[in-house]
């Protein structure tokens, strides 16, 4: 059996980066670029009024001496010729400030009689109020480099220098495949001897986090043909393969036998802990394959700690390690097994979560963090900093 840090460097190793696409800007969410983007324009794009107000050129005298209010610029409008002597126009946010002019005053700042405008601010200077053309990013310049994740502020910022589309590294597509006869979606009636099939919802959920909607979910019974139909299946159209329970030991686990017959090439199958000990990984191709155990909160912690940073490497994100925290109470464990807890974070600390057992969802259901503890060590102390894993 192999050790927590063994596991997730093979993971690691065998993961390879995603085929770049060019895909919508508004299709590109959480993606990251494949490419420098430099931008299409000046932004802003002309000299822009950054208030509601009067636009004119300014000098010392005009500030007191009134001026005649030409036209009105709005947002949108393109500038006339216009005479700068003793002149002004109306403009509002956004509009573009004629080239002759310099300034703007803003309208509570201003008297106006009939079309003539005075200046009522001792503290007016040159350049007031505009956005300069190109004071935000210049044609041509780099606006966004190769490796930045299109966050909702990046999808914001490249559409406004003029960008539609982008080159990014593909979004993993992600196959589930659920075993287990004993299993009954939510929503129908419990039969003698089944229970409610939970795994393909938090898995489900768990890729969402990552924008991510699963290829195909398939819910198969605890019969090795039928897993190996849902693994060629999943093969086909898939960059991650998730199966979800039989990955253990017993007469009716087929998952390992399965995915041998499909062609995947076993990295390891069982990890030193707890929980999610039965752990499988392969590998078809380029395509990870992972057998999780069907144990609700064990196959939820497998998903966090060793599909979630694949994923992530394969989309060509950079790898974040969370701040150690410290722990609220002191725990006790049994040296063997690294540990892996429901946490919930409090500032600077952690509280490890009741019910830790891997059937148990309840605990996991109120916890935004995973505590790690060391195989090899069993009394942790109170205040004693802890790796964890944040949860989004
Ligand atoms: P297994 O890993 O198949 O031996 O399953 C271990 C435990 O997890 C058993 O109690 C199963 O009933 C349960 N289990 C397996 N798959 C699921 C699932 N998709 N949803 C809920 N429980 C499951
Ligand atoms: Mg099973």
């Amino acid at each position: 059996m192999i050790s927590v840090t063994e596991a997730k460097q093979l993971v690691n190793d065998h993961c390879k980066k995603l085929e770049t696409i060019q895909v919508d800007l508004y299709n590109a969410t959480g993606l990251v670029l494949a490419e420098d983007i430099y931008s299409q324009t000046d932004s802003p794009p002309f000299d822009q009024s950054a208030m509601d107000g009067y636009a004119y050129k300014f000098s010392g005298a005009n500030t007191t001496k009134s001026l005649q209010i030409l036209h009105e610029i709005a947002a949108g409008d393109a500038p006339k010729n216009i005479s700068t002597i003793n002149s002004a126009v109306r403009i509002f946010t956004g509009a573009q400030v004629p080239n002759e002019f310099d300034t703007v005053v803003m309208q509570e700042k201003v008297e106006v009689i009939g079309d003539q405008l005075l200046i009522k601010d001792p503290d007016q200077k040159k350049g007031m109020n505009i956005r300069l053309k190109g004071s935000q990013i210049k044609k041509g310049a780099l606006a966004l480099k190769n490796g930045t994740k299109i966050s909702p502020g990046a999808a914001g910022y490249l559409a406004s220098i003029g960008i539609a589309s982008v080159k990014v590294i593909s979004r993993a597509r992600v196959s589930i495949i659920s075993t287990g006869n004993e299993l009954i979606s939510p929503g129908k009636d419990l039969q003698p001897g089944k229970v409610y099939e939970c795994n393909t919802y938090s898995l489900n959920a768990a890729l969402n986090e990552f924008e991510i909607k699963p290829q195909a979910i398939h819910k198969v019974v605890d019969k090795q043909i039928a897993i190996e139909e849902a693994v060629n299946n999943s093969l086909k159209s898939s960059d991650i393969i998730i199966l979800s329970g039989g990955v253990s030991v017993g007469d009716h686990d087929h998952v390992a036998k399965a995915l041998e017959a499909c062609g995947v090439k076993c990295i390891f199958h069982k990890v030193k802990q707890k929980p999610g000990k039965p752990l499988y990984f392969g590998i078809k191709g380029n395509t990870p394959v992972f057998g999780l155990p069907g144990n609700p909160a064990a196959l939820l912690t497998c998903f966090y700690e060793y599909i979630a940073p694949a994923i992530l490497k394969i989309m060509g994100h950079s790898n974040t390690i969370d701040p150690k925290l410290s722990l609220s109470e002191p725990f006790t464990k049994k040296p063997g097994l690294t540990h892996f807890l429901k946490g919930k974070v409090n500032g600077n600390s952690v509280t490890i979560l009741n019910a830790q057992e891997s059937y148990i969802m309840s605990s996991f259901a109120l916890a935004d963090c995973i505590v790690q503890l060391d195989e090899s060590r069993s009394t942790f102390e109170k205040g004693e900093l802890v790796e964890v894993q944040l949860l989004k």
